[in-house]
């Protein structure tokens, strides 16, 4: 692991100061994610910036009849929070399909939107990868793909991005809420935070560096029934190979958005009118512009036959 400085920061507007003055820090929440990035010098961050102390870990109630949920919520606290469990389900049983137990008594709300890809090319620091080294080529592209994307990639990457969290936030149109080192806040709808992977991939989302998350908002209940559907190679422990978050009203309308299958979470708006049409429109919408491998092209299948047996379910 590369030396690096460490500091605790107690408000916002000292988290971002020292974010300004010191080039190449980082933020460390849980560190779950981060510290394995360090030691395996993927991440090789000048200075650590500890957010915990920020007071950032509550789950209150907004004016407009939604939730504000502080960036240093951990992923068990916001699963278990009775009004997450009544009104946006789908949010908590994303939660709880990932990581561990323990994971998740670690891992906090910005860090989870934050987490880095799995794709193995990308741990692999004896192999070329364009998100971890710039131009240096794609080692998944000729290789081992299986759990890669088969939508919204691009010739310089097909990683996916593993947040579970992330796929249900995107669909209950969460904004992330951030302050940047110039002290200036920003409200970031989901569908707008997290980039495609074009020819940058190592940038993957909208923040400027030192941006801080201070927050993730969600809007009033949408109703309906919530399912969340992972569909992985072993029941625990492991990053989907595609997940379906659905919510369905009793009218038959509703909203769709896909995990493990593209560089970001995965959702279309013309997807969502066509769920009344059933499982096959909402696929044919969300899927057009696949572009599969020959080792990851099952998860097209399997994309649709978890979309139709979510829908049958919801439907019930
Ligand atoms: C074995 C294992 C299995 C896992 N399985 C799953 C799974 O199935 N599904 C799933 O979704 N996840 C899974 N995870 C990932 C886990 O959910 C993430 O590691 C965790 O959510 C990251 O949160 P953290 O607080 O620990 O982030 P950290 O590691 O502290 O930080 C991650 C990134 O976020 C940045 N960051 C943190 N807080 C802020 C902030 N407030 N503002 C700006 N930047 C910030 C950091 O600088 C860093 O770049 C797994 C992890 C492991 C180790
Ligand atoms: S798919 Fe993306 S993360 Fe994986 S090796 Fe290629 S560039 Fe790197």
């Amino acid at each position: 692991m590369k030396a690096f400085t460490y500091e605790r920061v107690k408000t916002p507007a000292e988290a971002a100061a020292s974010a300004r003055k010191t080039a190449g820090a980082k933020f460390i929440a849980g560190g779950t994610n981060l510290l394995d990035l360090m030691k395996l010098e993927i991440e090789k961050p000048t200075h650590l910036i500890d957010v915990n102390a920020l007071g950032l870990d509550s789950i209150d109630a907004t004016a407009e009849g939604g939730l504000r949920i502080g960036a240093l919520v951990r992923n068990t606290d916001l699963a278990a929070d009775a009004r997450v469990r009544r009104d946006y389900a789908v949010l908590s049983r994303a939660l709880l399909a990932g990581a561990s137990g323990q994971l998740r008594n670690q891992a906090t709300t910005a860090g989870n939107l934050l987490q880095r890809t799995r794709c193995p090319y990308f741990y692999d620091t004896n192999q070329p990868c364009n998100k971890r080294l710039p131009g240096s080529g794609c080692a998944a592209l000729e290789g081992f793909s299986r759990q890669l994307a088969v939508v919204g990639a691009s010739e310089a990457c097909i990683a996916t991005h593993p947040s579970d969290m992330a796929v249900a936030m995107l669909l209950l149109d969460a904004v992330v809420e951030t302050v940047n080192p110039d002290g200036n806040e920003r409200k970031i709808p989901v569908a707008d935070f997290y980039r495609a992977p074009g020819t940058t991939p190592h940038l993957e989302t909208i923040l400027q560096p030192g941006e801080l998350i201070t927050a993730v908002t969600l809007p009033p209940p949408a109703g309906g029934t919530h399912i969340y559907r992972k569909v992985r190679d072993r029941a625990s422990y492991a990053f989907a190979l595609v997940s379906v978050a659905a919510i369905v009203q009793p009218d038959g309308t509703g909203r769709v958005a896909f995990g493990g299958v593209a560089h970001k979470p995965w959702r279309l708006e013309e997807a969502d009118a066509a769920l009344p049409y059933g499982a096959q429109a909402v696929y044919d919408k969300l899927f057009a512009s696949a572009q599969p491998t020959p080792e990851n092209a099952f998860k097209l299948l399997l994309a649709k036959r978890t979309l139709a047996s979510v829908l049958t379910e919801a439907r019930a």
